[in-house]
C-alpha cells in the first residue's frame, strides 16, 4: 500500500515526486508511455527560471528525476490500464500488476494531436513525425513540411532548419498563433517558407511506405496542389491523456480534468497537475507549480486522516 502514487513522469509528475518525497511519503512514479513528458521531446527551454542561457528539455527532466530520487521517490516503468477510484484505497492496474494507494496524483499530461488522415497513421515513423527533435536528423538536406501555427510548430520549424534544405510551414490561417518572439525567429529564418491558408488533405505515398509529398487545399480559393516533401511534422497541439478517467473524474468538453481549490479533483484524495488539467498556460513552469501544489495537498489530505 502506497501513500502517494503519481501517474506521469513529466515536469508536473516529477515536481510532485520531489515534494512528496521530501515529505517522507516515498512516492511511486509510474512513468507512462511518454516517459519524461513533452519536455523530453523538446530542445532548448529558455523560459524556465534559473537557466539564463536556457536548458535542454531532456536535461531538465533528468535533473528533476535525479532530485526526486535523491529524496526517496521510486520509479516504475509501465502504463496504467485501469483505475478504481470508487473506494479507498484506490486501485490501479498497471500492466499486469495491481497497486493500492491512499492518494493519487494524476500528471499524465497531454499527447500530440493528429490531423486524422489515414496516410498519416500509416506513414508515422516513415516520414511522418510528431517530434522534430527525435526525427529531424533523418531529413538532412531534404525539404520537410511542418503543420500548425502555434509555438510547437514554430519551434519544430526552427529546429528542423538545422537539417532540412527547406521547411514549409503549413498553416490553416494567414497569421501564426505562436508567441511574438517565435514569430520573429520564423520570419527572420530564410529556410522557413510559410504556406498560408492551407490544410493538408492527404500525405503521399502510403503505398510506397515513404513520404513523397503532401496534398494541400487552399482554404480561401479551394484550389488543391501537390507539394513535394520528404517529411511531415505534425505540430497542431495536444490532447489530454484522460481516457482512463472518463465517467469517473469531472472533465471539460475537451477532456481536460476539472480541478477546484488548486489541484483537487471531484474525488477526495485524487489530485491533478500539469497539462492534464491545464489547457490555458501549458508551460513547464506552471506544470511544475501545479505538481508542487498537488503533492502538498496530498500530504495535507493524509495528515488530516491520521
Ligand atoms: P496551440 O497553441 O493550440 O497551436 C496549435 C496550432 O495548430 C494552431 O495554430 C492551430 O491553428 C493549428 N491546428 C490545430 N488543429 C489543427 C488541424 N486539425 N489542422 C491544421 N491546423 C491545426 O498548440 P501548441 O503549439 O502545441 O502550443 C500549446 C501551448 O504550449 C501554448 O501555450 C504554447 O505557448 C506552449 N508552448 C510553448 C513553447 C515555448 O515556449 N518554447 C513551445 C511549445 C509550446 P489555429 O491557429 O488556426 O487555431
Amino acid at each position: 500500500m502506497r501513500d502517494v502514487v503519481i501517474i506521469g513522469s513529466g515536469c508536473a509528475g516529477l515536481t510532485s515526486a520531489i515534494y512528496a518525497a521530501r515529505a517522507n511519503l516515498s512516492p511511486l512514479v509510474i512513468r507512462g508511455h511518454e516517459a519524461g513528458g513533452q519536455l523530453s521531446l523538446t530542445t532548448l527551454v529558455e523560459n524556465f527560471p534559473g537557466f539564463p542561457k536556457g536548458v535542454q528539455g531532456p536535461e531538465l527532466i533528468e535533473l528533476m528525476q535525479k532530485q526526486a530520487t535523491e529524496f526517496g521517490a521510486e520509479f516504475m516503468e509501465g502504463n496504467v490500464t485501469s483505475v478504481d477510484l470508487s473506494k479507498r484505497p484506490f486501485t490501479l492496474h498497471v500492466d499486469e500488476q495491481d497497486l493500492q494507494t491512499r492518494t493519487l496524483i494524476i500528471a499524465s499530461g497531454a499527447s500530440a494531436k493528429f490531423l486524422g488522415l489515414e496516410a498519416e497513421r500509416k506513414l508515422l515513423g516513415h516520414g511522418v513525425s510528431t517530434c522534430a527533435t527525435c526525427d529531424g536528423y533523418f531529413f538532412r538536406g531534404k525539404p520537410v513540411a511542418v503543420v500548425g501555427g502555434g509555438d510547437t510548430a514554430a519551434e519544430d520549424a526552427i529546429f528542423l532548419t538545422r537539417y532540412a534544405s527547406e521547411v514549409a510551414l503549413v498553416h490553416r490561417r494567414d497569421q501564426l498563433r505562436a508567441s511574438k518572439i517565435m514569430q520573429d525567429r520564423i520570419f527572420r529564418n530564410g529556410k522557413i517558407r510559410p504556406v498560408w491558408n492551407s490544410v493538408v488533405t492527404d500525405i503521399l505515398d502510403a503505398s510506397k511506405g515513404e513520404v513523397t509529398g503532401v496534398q494541400l487545399r487552399d482554404v480561401v480559393s479551394g484550389k488543391e496542389t501537390l507539394m513535394p516533401t520528404h517529411g511531415v511534422f505534425i505540430g497542431i497541439g495536444h490532447s489530454p491523456n484522460t481516457a482512463l478517467f472518463r465517467g469517473v473524474l469531472d472533465m471539460d468538453d475537451n477532456g481536460y480534468l476539472k480541478t477546484h481549490d488548486g489541484p483537487k479533483t471531484n474525488v477526495p484524495g485524487v489530485f491533478a497537475a500539469g497539462d492534464v488539467q491545464d489547457h490555458v498556460y501549458r508551460q513547464a513552469i506552471t506544470a511544475a507549480g501545479s505538481g508542487c501544489m498537488a503533492a502538498i495537498d496530498a500530504e495535507r489530505f493524509l495528515e488530516a486522516e491520521e
